[in-house]
C-alpha cells in the first residue's frame, strides 16, 4: 500500500502549480481530482521559465526531455526606435529568458500545462468547466460545493488557482488584503508572425523611462508569434480579472499613438484567440494554510512575472508540499508547516528580486534605447549573475 493511500484530495487550478501536485500526489497514493474553471487546459500564456531546482522537478517527473523539445529556442534579441530602427541587439540573452547560455527552459505555458496534466496519467479526475463555491471543513474532512452543485468531501484542499485565487477568497479572505501591487501591466496573445521572426525577439519601447511597449517573439518554430503589450498605469488599475473585452480596452487604449508596429498589433490583440492581461502582483501571506487548506504557486506566494521565478516556485512549491505530506505520513498539520518552513525564504528572496528586477529593467531598457550595446551588455551580466545566484539558491531534498 502506497504512503498516503485513501487520502482525498482536491486541487484547484490546472495551470502549473495543480498539475505538478496532482502529479506527485497521486504518485505517493493519494486520491486526487483537480477542478479547473476553464473548459479545458487553458491556451496562451507567454513563454514562462522553468529554472534551477524546477529543472530537477522535471526531471524526477520524467517531463524534462519533453520540455526541451518544446523550449522556445530563442537565438536573441533586438530593441527597435518606433521607426523600426535597431538601437540594440544581443546573441546573449533575451528580454523574455535572460541568459541564453544557461540550461534554464523557456517554454510556452501551455505547453508546460499540459506536459504536466499528461504526466500524471489517467488516475488524476479532471473536472473542467467548474470551480468550488463554497468550502466547510472541520476536523475530519472539507465538504465541497462545487458551481455545478456537485457536493463531495474531501480529507484536503489545495488552492492552485493563481493571482486571484478562488481557495484563498474562500479561506482566508478578499484579494485586496494579500495583494501588492507593483505598478506595471501586461497582456499577451498570440498572433500571426507577420515580422516573419526566426526564433527571435523584438522590442520597441515608449520612450517616458517606464516599462511600457511592446515584445513580439515567434514561436513554435516561426508559425505563430506571441505578443507582449506593456503600460505602467498612472494610478492602480481597477478591473475585472475575467471581463477580457474591457481588459482589450484598457491595453488599447494606454498604448494608443504608439510608433514602431504597435496600432498592428492592437488591432491583432482584438482578435486573437487568446489573452491573458494582468498587473504585476505579488501575494504576501502570513500563512500558507487555514486547517485543512493550503495555497500554492501564485495563490499563495506570487512573485510577479518581474521575478522570472513564478513558474519554478509552482513546480518546486508542488514537490515540496506533497513531499511533505508524505514525510508526514499524512499529518496535514505536521506537513503544511514543514512546506512553509522550507520554502518561505527562497520565496522572499525571489519576491524581492522581482522588485529589484524591475529596477533594472528601466535601467537597462535606457542603455538599450541609448544605442550604449557596451553599457547595456555589461549590466545585463551583472544582473544575470545576481539573478542566478538566487534561482540556485535552493536545492530539491528526496521524499
Ligand atoms: C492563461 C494564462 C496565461 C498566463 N500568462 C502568463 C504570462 O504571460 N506571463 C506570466 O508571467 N505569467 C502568466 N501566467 C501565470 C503563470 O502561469 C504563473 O505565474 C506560474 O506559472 C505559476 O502557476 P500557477 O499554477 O500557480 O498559477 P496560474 O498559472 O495562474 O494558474 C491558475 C489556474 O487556476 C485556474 N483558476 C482560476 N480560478 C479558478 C477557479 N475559481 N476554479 C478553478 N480553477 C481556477 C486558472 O484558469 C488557471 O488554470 C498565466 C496564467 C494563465 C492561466
Amino acid at each position: 500500500m502506497s504512503e498516503l493511500s485513501g487520502l482525498r484530495i482536491l486541487i484547484s487550478g490546472a495551470s502549473v502549480a495543480g498539475p505538478a501536485a496532482a502529479y506527485w500526489l497521486n504518485r505517493y497514493g493519494c486520491a486526487v481530482t483537480v477542478v479547473e474553471r476553464a473548459p479545458s487546459i487553458r491556451p496562451g500564456g507567454q513563454a514562462i521559465d522553468v529554472r534551477g531546482p524546477a529543472l530537477d522537478v522535471a526531471a524526477r517527473m520524467g517531463v524534462l526531455e519533453r520540455l526541451r523539445a518544446k523550449a522556445v529556442g530563442m537565438r536573441g534579441m533586438s530593441v527597435v526606435d518606433a521607426d523600426g530602427a535597431e538601437l540594440y541587439r544581443s546573441t546573449e540573452r533575451t528580454v523574455s529568458g535572460g541568459d541564453l547560455s544557461s540550461p534554464d527552459l523557456e517554454i510556452l505555458r501551455d505547453d508546460l500545462a499540459l506536459a504536466l496534466v499528461e504526466a500524471g496519467g489517467a488516475e488524476i479526475e479532471y473536472l473542467f468547466d467548474d470551480s468550488i463555491a463554497a468550502l466547510d471543513q472541520d476536523a475530519d474532512e472539507v465538504r465541497v460545493t462545487f458551481d455545478s452543485g456537485l457536493r463531495r468531501p474531501f480529507d484536503l484542499v489545495v488552492g492552485a488557482d493563481g493571482l486571484h485565487s478562488n481557495v484563498r477568497r474562500l479561506s482566508f479572505g478578499p484579494t485586496e488584503r494579500f495583494l501588492r501591487d507593483l505598478g506595471t501591466c501586461t497582456a499577451v496573445c498570440t498572433v500571426p508572425n507577420f515580422l516573419g521572426l526566426d526564433h527571435w525577439q523584438v522590442m520597441h519601447q515608449l520612450p517616458g523611462g517606464g516599462l511600457g511597449g511592446a515584445m513580439v517573439m515567434s514561436a513554435r518554430d516561426n508559425t505563430e508569434a506571441r505578443v507582449y503589450l506593456m503600460f505602467d498605469p498612472e494610478t492602480p488599475l481597477s478591473y475585472d480579472h475575467r471581463d477580457v473585452p474591457a481588459q482589450k480596452e484598457l491595453v488599447a487604449r494606454a498604448l494608443a499613438g504608439g510608433g514602431w508596429h504597435l496600432p498592428r498589433l492592437l488591432e491583432l490583440m482584438r482578435e486573437a484567440p487568446d489573452f491573458h492581461f494582468d498587473a504585476a502582483a505579488q501575494i504576501h501571506l502570513d500563512s500558507w494554510s487555514r486547517g485543512r487548506v493550503v495555497l500554492l504557486g501564485d495563490a499563495a506566494y506570487c512573485g510577479s512575472p518581474l521575478s522570472g521565478q513564478g513558474t519554478t516556485m509552482a513546480m518546486v512549491g508542488a514537490y515540496v508540499l506533497a513531499g511533505e505530506l508524505k514525510a508526514a505520513a499524512g499529518d496535514h498539520t505536521a506537513a503544511f508547516a514543514a512546506y512553509e518552513d522550507d520554502l518561505r525564504d527562497y520565496v522572499t528572496a525571489n519576491q524581492e528580486m522581482a522588485v529589484w528586477n524591475m529596477a533594472a529593467r528601466r535601467a537597462q531598457i535606457a542603455d538599450e534605447a541609448s544605442g550604449s550595446a557596451e553599457a547595456a551588455d555589461t549590466r545585463a551580466a551583472a544582473d544575470i549573475e545576481s539573478f542566478a545566484k538566487i534561482v540556485s539558491s535552493y536545492q530539491l531534498r528526496p521524499y
